[in-house]
């Protein structure tokens, strides 16, 4: 082949070899393997579209748990040539674990915010999640909570509600509040919020807005997009009761803005479809495919200019913290840290 492509270089043969030549180079890349965390629902239609509009196969294995261990277990051998999960806690243990490659790629610098992908292309964002306060509309009057660090106010004593620290959700958050207020200042509000907190840290994030429905608490921290799917669910209409007591509430929007989070995807280091890989990234980053993730999942469509679903649209503008992720990963293990610190998971009064 090295010869043929030198011919072809030099312009030396004939137009049918090098649409031969052509052909052959699309064939080795006519498939790409992704690991995806993310569920068929959601994914099923994006790959469908990129197939159509690139001939390229996607062989998708979802991923519950151990993605990265299977990737590292197999190491060179390892079939995955991407990886497509949420937040930024496991993108950035890909990258630790060193599985990953670096790609440098025009589209995707120009489709993604740098805030929302690693500096040294290791991993990109696709779209954006804000943890948001769910807040009674019966006992929360607008303007009343406007910020994380309103959450530490004797006011709201016994009316927050939050899943375990331990989250990683809230372990971005927690990190984004050391990384705005340095150690002590996000222990200082960690202790805050967890004297104000309802009960014990428990439950999903929509167990959240349950419980202020419920008349537990009346403010619940969750990520936005479980409102717009509480709202829609006819599976189990009980959670369009959740919904409708509660207010979606965007937090410091006078400042820094709220934190964000991530969905993203990468390549592994061990691509043998590495063209591909960077092609299907590429793919979700556009136009198309980001009209299809802010329509399915009511999460923010990272390529500015792209317009939010309809629900999503319904909550208002709102300002997102540019805050790099790369940060908040950093931070991450001293989040953990305080959490384990201050006794966030035992509850109020403890
Ligand atoms: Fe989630």
């Amino acid at each position: 082949m090295p010869h043929l492509k030198r011919l072809i270089a030099t312009g030396l043969v004939a137009a049918a070899t090098v649409l031969g030549a052509t052909t052959w180079a699309q064939a080795a890349d006519q498939e790409v393997n992704l690991y995806s965390y993310r569920q068929p629902f959601l994914i099923k239609p994006l790959l469908d579209a990129f197939t159509k509009e690139t001939g390229i196969k996607v062989n998708v294995v979802f991923a519950k748990k151990g993605m990265l261990e299977k990737i590292k277990a197999a190491g060179d051998n390892s079939p995955a040539d991407a990886v497509l999960t949420v937040d930024i806690g496991r993108l950035y243990a890909l990258k630790e674990a060193g599985v990953l490659q670096a790609i440098k790629s025009d589209t995707l610098e120009k489709n993604i915010p740098a805030h929302f992908r690693d500096p040294e292309g290791m991993w990109f964002g696709l779209t954006s999640r804000a943890r948001v306060a769910l807040v009674s509309k019966e006992r929360v009057k607008p303007g009343e909570l406007t910020s994380y660090e309103d959450l530490t106010d004797p006011k709201f004593k016994g009316r927050i509600c939050i899943r375990s620290g331990k989250n990683a959700y809230n372990v971005a958050l927690i990190a984004s509040m050391i990384a705005h207020h340095g150690e002590e200042g996000a222990e200082k509000w960690l202790r805050g919020v967890k004297a104000n907190l309802a009960r014990k840290p428990q439950g999903n994030d929509r167990a959240q807005a349950k419980a202020v429905y419920e008349g537990v608490c009346d403010i619940a921290i969750t990520n936005n997009y479980y409102m717009g799917k509480m709202m829609t669910n006819d599976e189990k209409p009980e959670q369009k009761k959740w919904a409708a007591a509660v207010r979606l509430t965007y937090l410091n929007q006078g400042d820094r803005g709220n934190h964000m989070n991530v969905s993203g995807a990468a390549v592994t280091k061990s691509a043998k479809h590495k063209d591909g890989a960077v092609k299907l990234i590429e793919f979700l980053s556009g136009d198309a495919a980001q009209k299809i993730y802010a329509e399915d999942n009511q999460e923010y469509p990272v390529k500015p200019g792209v317009p939010y679903s309809k629900i999503v649209q319904s909550w208002g503008d709102f300002k997102g913290d540019t805050l790099s992720l790369e940060k908040i990963a950093k931070l991450r293990p001293a989040a953990s840290r305080l959490v384990d610190k201050v006794g966030f998971d035992e509850g109020p009064g403890s």
